[in-house]
């Protein structure tokens, strides 16, 4: 069966969600997801981002790292990639080679960016090389809140962006990418999102509007969450990441998800062990059984991570499958 087929995808991610809910620690082969930064240098400075927090080197997924990592991938057959994590990867001057390499080894291609850099160049190329699904981040359909929100950035480039890309495909008639866009929760954008401003200004450009709340980056940043009857409800958790992803930081460190974006709490690193030995690492094993007892004191990380207050399994899960069914009628 060929790894990115849906059939595939789903079986992985059932075995998945089966070791979460029979509270296994000890989990099947593969995680459904790699989140693999190509990059943490970002072109902007966004409010609710950890970015201007971050103490580790800047740098870019090397040549090196990526051949360790392709190598690694071609044995372990994770069906889904998405390219994110701590900074914009479209400032990778590779970016376009390596989603190259990813599909060919026919892995599920996702990305998410801020949208400034995909000029009508990169959108031709990430249509020819069938980039499976691309994540625009805009928070808002004004140019004030936006530039609020998302500092540095200009709403015009990144809505001329989109609306290319989406003309483009509908020229070509082609599916993919599917375009979601990523609306971030803030107060600013409160009202818009209320009024279902994002709908009526890029509803026919996009495949999907995705709205998620705003993180606290495992408690460094004093993000305003909205709490409350029309935000969000604060529960404690069993966090289902640990089961079903890992992510990898432009260096080769693992680490057990993109909220750990300074590496707090490192699981692996593929110079020294292979993904398949780092998924059933000690480290990791530790958060799950830690996260099963809900003794969330004992991971640093996870003891101050709204994430896993903010989100329920069962959301997460119905997200989930929602997408995929949304993908396979789209993609087919
Ligand atoms: S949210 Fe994304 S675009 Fe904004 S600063 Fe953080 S990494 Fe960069
Ligand atoms: S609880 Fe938070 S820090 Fe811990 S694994 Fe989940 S998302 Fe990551």
């Amino acid at each position: 069966m060929k790894r990115s087929n849906f059939l595939n995808r789903s079986w992985i991610f059932a075995s998945c969600i089966k070791d979460y809910f029979f509270k296994k620690d000890r989990v099947s082969k593969y995680p459904h997801t790699l989140i693999i930064e190509t990059t943490n240098h970002c072109n902007l400075s966004c409010k609710m981002c950890f970015h201007k927090k971050m103490k580790r080197k800047k740098g870019f997924l090397s040549k090196k790292t990526m051949k360790i990592l392709l190598n690694n991938l071609r044995n372990y057959k994770i069906p889904h990639v998405q390219l994110a994590f701590g900074g914009e990867p479209f400032l990778h001057p590779k970016i376009l080679d390596y989603i190259k390499e990813f599909k060919k080894l026919d892995i599920k291609v996702e990305i998410f960016t801020n949208g400034l850099l995909v000029n009508k160049d990169i959108s031709n190329k990430i249509i020819d090389l069938e980039l499976d699904i691309i994540n625009f981040s805009i928070d808002s359909t004004n140019n004030k809140t936006y530039s609020k929100i998302r500092r540095g950035g200009n709403l015009n480039i990144a809505f001329k962006n989109l609306k290319y890309l989406s003309k483009l495909k509908k020229q070509l008639k082609v599916k993919k990418p599917f375009i979601r866009l990523c609306v971030t929760k803030v107060k600013d954008n409160r009202l818009e999102i209320r009024n279902n401003l994002f709908k009526k200004k890029y509803g026919k450009y996009v495949d999907y509007i995705y709205y998620n709340y705003e993180n606290n980056w495992i408690g460094s940043v004093n993000n305003e969450v909205i709490i409350g009857k029309r935000g969000v409800e604060e529960r404690d958790r069993i966090c289902l990441f640990p089961w079903l992803l890992m992510a990898i930081t432009h260096d080769g460190k693992v680490v057990p998800c993109c909220c750990d974006y300074d590496i707090n709490y490192q699981i692996g690193d593929i110079h020294k062990e292979t993904l398949g030995q780092i998924r059933h690492i000690k480290r990791l094993r530790d958060i799950r059984q830690a996260l099963i007892k809900r003794d969330y004191d004992s991971i640093r990380i996870c003891k101050k991570c709204l994430w896993r207050k903010h989100n329920s399994p069962f959301k997460l899960l119905f997200n989930r499958i929602k997408s995929e069914i949304v993908d396979l009628i789209h993609l087919k």
